[in-house]
């Protein structure tokens, strides 16, 4: 009875691993974010595992349902919509309860989009926070303010929708010249990155509409600066 970690592609699905797909094959179970991506996923690499719908707003009675599967002496692999579960993803509830009945957790490390970006950003990476999503209202002032002496690279997510108010609002807080990277689509056709400071981060935000996927690696405070 295991509870394994799987972390599947954020774009191009060539970047799975062969153990990645070798544990989807032998599992019984497979409990995914998004059955439908998962299904994309099942026809590429020839994976017949029956699958099951695991999403954030799933109850706690289905956590439980696959807590007592694998007391059973079932075998269940967690799967995202993309990249590693339970990064910015459901799987952290889950993961916890298994933990918790003695349940073996194996993690099965690949693709996270945190981490790609960061790795081909240019800033430095010996020391990072990751943020996940950044708070829409409550804490948001207090978190840029905190920012502003933050010393270590800063990376989270966000969504096209919302990334040129939050890089504009993160340039009124910061000091506007602060480095920042954007990754756009990584692994996919249109990957692109911008690097520049936050307010050439504006403009460019400002001359294009904001389409497809974003991560963002913001430079820490440079005391030498
Ligand atoms: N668990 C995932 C991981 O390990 O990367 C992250 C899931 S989170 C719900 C989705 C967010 O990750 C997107 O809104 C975007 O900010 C970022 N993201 C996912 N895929 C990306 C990609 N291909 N390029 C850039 N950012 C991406």
């Amino acid at each position: 009875m295991s509870l394994f970690i799987v972390a599947t592609p954020i774009g191009n699905l060539r970047d799975i691993t062969f153990r990645a797909i070798e544990i989807l094959q032998s599992v019984d179970l497979v409990a995914a974010e998004d059955t439908r991506t998962a299904k994309k996923l099942f026809t590429k690499f020839d994976i017949h595992t029956p699958l099951t719908s695991f999403h954030a707003h799933s109850t706690d009675r289905s956590a439980e349902k696959l807590i007592e599967k694998m007391k059973s002496g079932k075998s269940v692999a967690l799967i995202s919509e993309a990249g590693t579960p339970g990064i910015s993803d459901p799987g952290f509830k889950l993961i916890q309860k298994a933990i918790e009945v003695g349940i073996k957790i194996v993690p099965i490390p690949g693709a996270c989009a945190a981490i790609a970006a960061l790795s081909a950003s240019g800033l430095r990476m010996d020391k990072f926070i990751f943020l996940g999503f950044l708070p829409r209202k409550k804490g948001r002032k207090k978190l840029f303010t905190s920012l502003r002496e933050e010393t270590r690279t800063i990376v989270f997510y966000e969504s096209p929708h919302r990334i040129l108010k939050t890089i504009s609002e993160l340039a009124e807080a910061l000091n506007p010249k602060r480095k920042i990277v954007l990754a756009r689509e990584l692994t996919k056709i249109h990957e692109e990155f911008f690097r520049g400071s936050l307010d050439e981060a504006v403009d460019f935000l400002n001359s294009k509409k904001a389409r497809g996927e974003f991560t963002v690696v913001l430079g820490g405070l440079d005391k030498k600066a």
